[in-house]
C-alpha cells in the first residue's frame, strides 16, 4: 500500500482517485474547489480544499511523508508548473506531473517533476496501434523501445507448438503467457504447448520486431 497525495480533482483526477481507491491505496486528495473535492470523498483516505500554488498551504501537507505526489491540473499550466515546483522544494520523494500540450513535459521536468503523464498523447499512440492492428488488443509501451503486447493468434501460427513458431530465435521475441476466452492468464509457456484461435499470447520485446513478426 502506498500513500498518496493527488492534487486536482478533474475528470482524469477523479478518475485516478477511484483507481487507487480500488487497488487501496491510501490517498489524500485536494482541489481548490470545493465540490471536486466531495465528489472524491468515498474514494480517498483524507482531502482538503486549498490553494497548491500557495507555499504556505503546502507546507502544511506533510509532502516528505507522501510515496508518490500527483499533479493531475491539466489546463491551467502556470498552476501546475507552481503546484510541482513547490512540491520538490517541500521534500516531495517522487512528483508525477500532467502535461497538456507538448512544450510543458520539458518544463515540467525542468521544474521538479520526477515524471510527466500526457493523458491525450499517450492514449492516442495507443488507440492508433491498436485499432490499426489485427492482432495487437493491447500493449504496454516500456521504455520507448520495448513493449509487452497481447496478441490474438496468426492465422497460420493455429496448430502450432511454442517451439515450431520459434519467435525467440527468429525475432528475439519471448512469448510470457497466454489468456483464454474467458480472460485467464497461464504463465507456464512450455515449447510443446499447442497455439489455438480461442488464446490470445503475451509477447515482450522490441516494437520493431513485434511489427515485423506480426506485419503490422
Ligand atoms: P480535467 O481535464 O481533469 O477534467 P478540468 O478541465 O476540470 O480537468 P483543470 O484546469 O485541468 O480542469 O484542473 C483540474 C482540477 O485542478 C480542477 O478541479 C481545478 O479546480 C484544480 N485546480 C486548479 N488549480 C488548482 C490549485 N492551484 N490548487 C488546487 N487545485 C487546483
Amino acid at each position: 500500500m502506498k500513500s498518496v497525495l493527488l492534487i486536482g480533482l478533474g475528470r482524469f483526477g477523479r478518475h485516478i482517485a477511484m483507481k487507487l481507491s480500488e487497488l487501496k491505496h491510501q490517498t489524500m486528495a485536494i482541489d481548490i474547489d470545493e465540490e471536486k473535492v466531495n465528489a472524491v470523498l468515498p474514494y480517498v483516505t483524507s482531502a482538503q480544499i486549498g490553494d497548491c500554488t500557495n507555499p504556505d498551504f503546502i507546507s502544511t501537507l506533510g509532502i516528505r511523508d507522501f510515496d508518490v505526489c500527483i499533479v493531475a491540473i491539466g489546463d491551467d499550466f502556470q498552476s501546475s508548473l507552481e503546484v510541482t515546483s513547490l512540491l520538490k522544494e517541500n521534500g516531495a520523494r517522487k512528483v508525477v506531473s500532467r502535461a497538456s500540450r507538448d512544450i510543458q513535459e520539458k518544463f515540467l521536468l525542468r521544474n521538479g517533476a520526477d515524471e510527466v503523464v500526457y493523458p491525450e498523447k499517450q492514449l492516442a499512440s495507443w488507440l492508433a496501434i491498436r485499432f490499426t492492428s489485427d492482432h495487437i488488443l493491447d500493449y504496454i509501451e516500456l521504455d520507448g523501445i520495448h513493449g509487452i503486447f497481447e496478441v490474438s493468434t496468426p492465422k497460420e501460427w493455429i496448430g502450432k507448438t511454442v517451439q515450431q513458431v520459434d519467435v525467440r530465435r527468429k525475432y528475439n521475441l519471448n512469448i510470457m503467457g497466454f489468456k483464454n476466452e474467458g480472460g485467464n492468464m497461464n504463465l507456464t509457456v512450455s515449447p510443446d504447448m499447442v497455439l489455438t484461435s480461442s488464446m490470445t499470447i503475451m509477447v515482450l520485446g522490441s516494437i520493431e520486431n513485434i511489427h515485423k513478426c506480426f506485419k503490422i
